[in-house]
């Protein structure tokens, strides 16, 4: 798209996350960078899954409130710094700016896949807690505390079959595609999502509270400093985020 027209996409798109406050001021002025590139190389359709992404990201956050996380077992989520946009922006912007190289159709495709699995996540992690079913370890299929990475539910499955499927149809609007780039699409973007499950189970740092003994993400809880009970220290959710887009783009470019 012409750069007008992109430069007023991707500062609205960015004045919208700071006065949202989803981003912190430096996050936002990467953001803005990564989405201009979005827009002048990949069109109305790439901006328009970006924006979907973004839009329903926060309005799940904001239909979940505290109930995404009743025990505060995850990370503080908070506002997203540069680091957590890179982390979950970064390789999606990396395909589009392979596509701009050259100008093969299947980066812009991993990159929608990619979109795919970040919302597909968000929505799980976001509204699968709003369900009233059990929350299981992937890996394990013991039952865990509900908002753990790594645990998953019948609603949080749901939320993220509607999040790929949601970008998927978005994919129809790429010039050539089809009913079928669109479902694998979804497909590669919930795959990607149930990956980002196995590692938050596996490889994600856990740490045990010894006031209260719950598993949490935190490494204080309670007031008190956790011991680490499972998982890599340096693995955190946005570690687990990045190696999911990184599988999902290989995976796209292999199936396209
Ligand atoms: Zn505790």
């Amino acid at each position: 798209m012409s750069l007008p027209l992109a430069l007023l996409l991707s500062s609205a798109l960015a004045g919208l996350a700071l006065w949202k406050r989803a981003l912190t001021p430096v996050g936002t002025l990467l953001a803005w960078a990564m989405c201009l590139a979005i827009c002048r190389i990949g069109a109305m359709p790439a901006f328009l899954i970006l924006a979907v992404t973004f839009l329903a990201t926060v309005a799940a956050d904001r239909l979940a409130g505290k109930r995404a996380d009743p025990r505060g077992l995850r990370r503080k989520s908070g506002r997203r710094d540069a680091v957590r946009v890179l982390c979950n922006v970064g390789v999606g912007t990396a395909m589009i700016l392979l596509f701009g190289i050259t100008a093969e159709p299947r980066f812009l495709l991993a990159y929608a896949a990619v979109m795919a699995e970040s919302l597909s996540d968000s929505l799980a992690s976001k509204l699968g807690p709003l369900g009233k079913g059990k929350t299981v370890d992937i890996c394990a299929f013991r039952e865990v505390g509900v908002g753990l990475s790594g645990g998953v539910s019948g609603a949080g499955s749901a939320a993220a079959a509607l999040g790929a499927i949601l970008i998927g149809v978005l994919c129809l609007l790429f010039p050539g595609a089809d009913g079928k780039t669109a479902l694998l699409v979804a497909a590669i973007g919930f795959l990607g999502c149930l990956f980002d499950s196995v590692l938050g189970s596996r490889i994600q740092v856990k740490y045990r509270c010894p006031v209260c003994g719950a598993l949490t993400e935190r490494d204080r809880h309670c007031d008190v400093p956790g011991k680490v009970e499972r998982g890599w220290r340096w693995v955190n959710n946005d570690t687990v985020n990045l190696l999911s887009n990184l599988f999902v783009a290989v995976l796209a470019i292999l199936v396209f």
